[in-house]
């Protein structure tokens, strides 16, 4: 199983480090990287699931309505992409509520599917199920399912969809799927690594794997990225390279595969089947 995801941030919208920038300085680059995506999607009669901002909901509203009335599915990305790793329980809870609120009010029914910027859910911060259970979602995407830089969560075991419980409170969970590659774990399927790697190589992972959760992002697809010159030098790097040849390598990916959203996911999935990890 597939399953086609965005990520609809800005290019400036990025995690602790861009927190203390005003937002508002910085060129608007988004309509395009969206409206190329949702083109692509709309020609191949494909439907995906788009996480949104809390903040692009409140500054860019038409962005969020485009997409739901092209029949996609909507979740909530946090208010401002700050990495749920920083948050205290009630910061998180705080944000969380004005993120879904800003985005409920675009698009006029409830959201119950979250991703925390960069899968930072993680053993040090397990209050986000309970909280997130509590403000009605049902369903999360923000799980690296092993060790990394933000801390992952390798008790999860391997990428595959779930159950995650945690103080009782239960939540269907969809991790990322990264793949080892040189020691690392790296998620191919979106972002850098996606932009960095040839072709043969995403499509030999995607071959080899029964669970894909991508994430592209709509910078990912502008040829013209700024540079982000505030970032330490490996991640500006990683933030530079790939963008000329992104849109193509996605097409491509979208012809080769078979993709769905996570709502026919969903459907697809036995749940009663499916292991139940109680962290
Ligand atoms: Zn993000």
């Amino acid at each position: 199983m597939n399953i086609l995801t965005f990520d609809i941030e800005d290019w400036y919208c990025y995690d602790t480090i861009s927190r203390n920038l005003n937002w508002d300085d910085y060129e608007v680059r988004i309509y395009k990287g969206v409206e190329k995506i949702l083109l692509a999607l709309d020609e191949r009669h494909l439907k995906a699931t788009f996480f949104c901002l809390g903040w692009v909901a409140e500054k860019h509203p038409q962005i969020i309505r485009d997409i739901a009335g092209q029949g996609h599915q909507i979740g909530c990305h946090s208010y401002q992409h700050e990495l749920a790793s920083y948050f205290t329980e009630a910061q998180f809870r705080e944000d969380t509520i004005r993120a879904k609120n800003a985005i409920e009010d675009v698009v006029g029914h409830q959201i119950a599917l979250f991703r925390a910027p960069s899968f930072s859910i993680t053993e040090s911060n397990l209050f986000c199920i309970d909280v997130l259970a509590e403000l009605g979602f049902t369903t999360d995407c923000s799980i690296f399912p092993t060790t990394r830089d933000y801390g992952g969560m390798p008790s999860y075991g391997s990428a595959e969809p779930s159950i995650i419980e945690h103080n009782g409170y239960r939540l269907k969970e969809y991790p990322i799927s990264p793949m080892p590659l040189l020691n690392k774990q790296v998620v191919y399927s979106g972002g850098g690594y996606f932009r960095l790697f040839p072709y043969w190589l995403i499509k030999k992972f995607t071959k080899q794997s029964d669970y894909v959760m991508t994430y592209f992002h709509p910078s990912d697809f502008d040829p013209e990225n700024p540079d982000m010159d505030w970032l330490p030098r490996i991640r500006r790097w990683k933030n530079s390279i790939g963008h000329k040849s992104a849109y193509n390598k996605f097409l491509r990916y979208i012809d080769d595969f078979e993709f769905v959203n996570i709502e026919v996911a969903d459907k697809m999935i036995n749940w009663s089947n499916v292991k139940t990890i109680k962290v």
